[in-house]
């Protein structure tokens, strides 16, 4: 049996999650919008009591939570959705990184052809940015620094809790794509102060496409953001069209889920990241870690061994485990990863390197079991 080790691309669906989800479908055929029936008032009981859930999780208000399709869109209104208050008051500077994914990445870009100059910073080897190499850059037209809480490929942590801080005296918006870190970091993403969030449910054993911008309010103004697309007054506008109430409910679930226990998991975990590192450390292979171990989640390990391409070490490997070379958005394409690019690593070294994530649900005998088997391959292939 195939072990599955690709969480960072979607984490299996919990089954509490599935349940709560048929229950709706099952039981709640209303639109959440209908306001002439009690299967429309029930139907906004559920999104409302999800929207409690995820504002729960988070330390916020319910009414700073709107439901989006993924992180994607989530993203992309937190940017785009600024263009006019930008024309406004006549901010069109923005401060992101070179290791955002690509739906921050390239908004930005897009940004940047509608006469938006546009900084994006690297970070060194470590995978990890300097809170000072953001706010050097910050000027009085600058309208928004958007950071990655986790990036995707390497598990590496930012450090968006001094940058918050150091921005919320400022008149600039600050937004995080916490899609790797939401229902992980728990704790951190409480003390955070930022102005809007992003994130996918699916990453957190939700369903996929739901996902939550947080827009926090300011004495008691919500950001300055407009919507993107048109065509109805769901989420006030934010995202218009008919709320997937199972979705929803499923997405509130997995983060009431993720409240309660985000401690455990974390410690298994990292029981399993211990015991890969264990395991490559007596394999006797060469084998280096892409990123500071010192600021990364324990769900993560992005491996590079030295001479092995990581498209034949995926290969060989493909009938007993599922590994990637970065974000499945990207995989299939053949260039080498743009981050660890971003992050100075020679291409040998790129091409040689695999990301491997796992879960909640990871089963540490069978990880090890696998792993092993893994490792042996990159024995053949040496
Ligand atoms: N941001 C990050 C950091 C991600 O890892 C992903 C998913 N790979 C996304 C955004 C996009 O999420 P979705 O595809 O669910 O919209």
């Amino acid at each position: 049996m195939s072990i599955y080790l690709d969480y960072n691309a979607s984490a299996p669906i919990d089954p509490r999650v599935l349940d709560v989800m048929i229950d709706v479908y099952r039981n709640s055929p209303g639109n959440a919008d209908s306001r002439t029936h009690d299967f429309g008032d029930h139907a906004r009981t559920i999104v409302e009591n999800a929207r409690k859930q995820v504002a729960e999780l988070l330390g916020i208000r319910p009414d700073e939570v709107f439901f989006t399709s993924g992180a994607t869109e989530s993203n992309n209104i937190a940017i785009q959705g600024l263009q006019e208050y930008a024309e406004t008051c006549g901010k069109k500077h923005i401060i992101t990184t070179g290791i955002e994914h690509k739906a921050v990445l390239e908004t930005c870009k897009v940004m940047q052809k509608r006469g938006f100059e546009v900084d994006f910073v690297n970070p060194d080897e470590s995978g990890c940015i300097l809170p000072e190499q953001i706010l050097r850059l910050v000027r009085d037209d600058t309208l928004l620094v958007s950071i990655q809480h986790v990036n995707n490929e390497t598990g590496c942590i930012q450090p968006i809790k001094e940058i918050g801080e150091a921005l919320s005296g400022k008149e600039v918006l600050f937004h995080t794509d916490a899609t790797q870190s939401c229902g992980k970091l728990v704790e951190e993403l409480r003390s955070i102060k930022y102005n809007m969030l992003s994130f996918s449910a699916h990453k957190l054993s939700g369903p996929q496409g739901i996902g939550v911008l947080v827009l926090r309010k300011k004495k008691y103004k919500l950001p300055p953001i407009k919507p993107i697309m048109f065509g109805g007054p769901q989420e006030k506008g934010i995202s218009p069209g008919t709320v997937p109430v199972a979705l929803v409910a499923g997405c509130g679930k997995a983060c009431e889920l993720a409240s309660v226990e985000y401690k455990t998991n974390e410690a298994k975990t990292k029981k399993i990241r211990d015991e890969m590192l264990c395991l490559l450390g007596e394999s006797g292979i060469d084998y280096k870690i892409n990123g500071s171990q010192e600021r990364m989640v324990p769900s993560t390990l992005n491996i590079c061994f030295p001479g092995i391409m990581s498209e034949a070490l995926m290969l060989a490997t493909k009938q007993f485990c599922s590994i990637s070379n970065g974000s499945a958005c990207n995989s299939k394409s053949y260039e080498p990863s743009y981050v660890l690019r971003a992050m100075g690593l020679p291409d040998d070294r790129i091409e040689c390197s695999v990301r491997v994530s796992w879960g909640r649900k990871s089963e540490l005998a069978s990880i090890k079991e696998h792993f092993e088997a893994l490792l042996n391959v990159v024995r053949e292939l040496a």
